[in-house]
């Protein structure tokens, strides 16, 4: 085709009006949502002794992975604040590392001249998402009022304790288990145990293994099943009464998978059959049941208090697929320093409206 195309000064100038346009668009975007958030806490009277209006936010963070290899050096990361309530984005941070034309000029391959300089992160790449995190929940506090009272994290990122350490009320966060990951994390448990063979060893060991994999995707179910029975609308406070009950329920569910049913409530359909006390005496008798007990203690009885609200961070998770997808498979040019700012920026407005 005989088109001319534009200069690479002409394409640089449209870049720039599209840029300044772009913000405006997402600025003003976040601005309704943060308001609707805000509405939508006084109406539920969530507002703390201080005056400031509380939320439940869901956050997450990264790189994506398909253009930018692995994290650890990753030249950018994106992360955003969701509102719980609204399930829309109210905050949105990128970092870069590194910028071209600096780049350019550090190796005198250009003269020094002002730039727009994407480069605003000297630190590990691992350490962007908090950073942003961070930056964010202070900027909703400083400039709307509004403070990120319950977080839902993925339980391995360390944004919680962050924001424990950085933010002035961090000590009053509560970190609310994403019940996604923390099933998940059971399950890596559970099967970590089943294939144990120094610890359940022998003839009792080896049947202990063999009937606890049969039963083993079953009881990962079943967790998940007995979280989603118990869970209470966000905007209601946990009680002891209602954290007890789902503490009863999944401490309850190895014994029902296993065949015994005394401590099983109405719901159970199996409470009459005779209980199998083969199967249960070899779990028993291995040690296996003690040890499904531990874990199920730990990854889910501990953290019954927040998994009661069956929470889970999909919302920003499926932001980041956005992302990815935006930004392309392909490994981004890094000359192009604002593209993955705008990419970023284009793929919130499109989480926003989705089509
Ligand atoms: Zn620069
Ligand atoms: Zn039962």
């Amino acid at each position: 085709m005989n088109v001319t195309y534009m200069s690479k000064y002409v394409f640089a100038s449209c870049e720039r009006t599209t840029g300044t346009i772009l913000d405006a668009c997402v600025e003003s975007n976040l601005t309704d949502f943060i308001n609707e958030e805000k509405r939508l806490s006084q109406s539920r009277q969530d507002i703390d002794t201080d005056g400031y209006y509380c939320l439940t936010a869901v956050v997450d963070g990264g790189w994506c992975k398909r253009s930018y290899g692995h994290g650890y050096n990753a030249s950018s990361g994106v992360a955003v604040i969701i509102g719980m309530a609204t399930k829309k984005i109210i905050f949105i941070g990128i970092r870069n590392k590194i910028c071209l034309i600096c780049q350019a000029i550090e190796a005198s391959r250009i003269p020094d001249k002002n730039h727009i300089c994407y480069k605003n992160w000297n630190g590990s790449s691992t350490g962007m998402e908090s950073d942003i995190i961070v930056e964010g929940v202070q900027f909703l506090e400083t400039v709307h009022h509004i403070r990120c009272t319950r977080i839902v994290a993925d339980g391995d990122s360390n944004i919680i304790s962050s924001i424990q350490e950085k933010i002035s009320y961090g000590g009053r966060v509560l970190k609310v288990e994403c019940a996604n990951h923390a099933v998940t994390r059971f399950g890596r448990a559970l099967d970590k145990l089943q294939r144990d063979t120094k610890r359940f060893s022998g003839k009792k060991g080896i049947e202990a293994r063999k009937v606890f994999k049969k039963n083993m995707h079953r009881i990962i179910c079943g967790a998940r099943a007995i979280i989603k029975d118990h869970a209470i609308p966000i905007n209601e406070k946990p009680t002891t009464g209602l954290i007890s009950a789902l503490a009863c329920s999944l401490r309850n569910l190895p014994n029902h998978m296993f065949g015994k049913h005394d401590k099983c409530n109405s719901s159970c359909n199996e409470k009459s059959e005779p209980s199998n006390s083969d199967v249960l005496n070899v779990i028993l008798c291995s040690g296996m049941l003690n040890a499904i007990h531990y874990e199920l203690d730990r990854t889910l009885v501990s953290c019954c208090d927040t998994l009661l609200w069956n929470s889970n961070n999909n919302l920003a998770e499926s932001f980041m697929n956005q992302f990815c997808k935006t930004s392309g498979g392909k490994r981004v040019d890094h000359s192009k320093a604002g593209s993955i700012v705008r990419r970023a920026k284009i793929a919130a407005l499109s989480f926003q409206n989705p089509a």
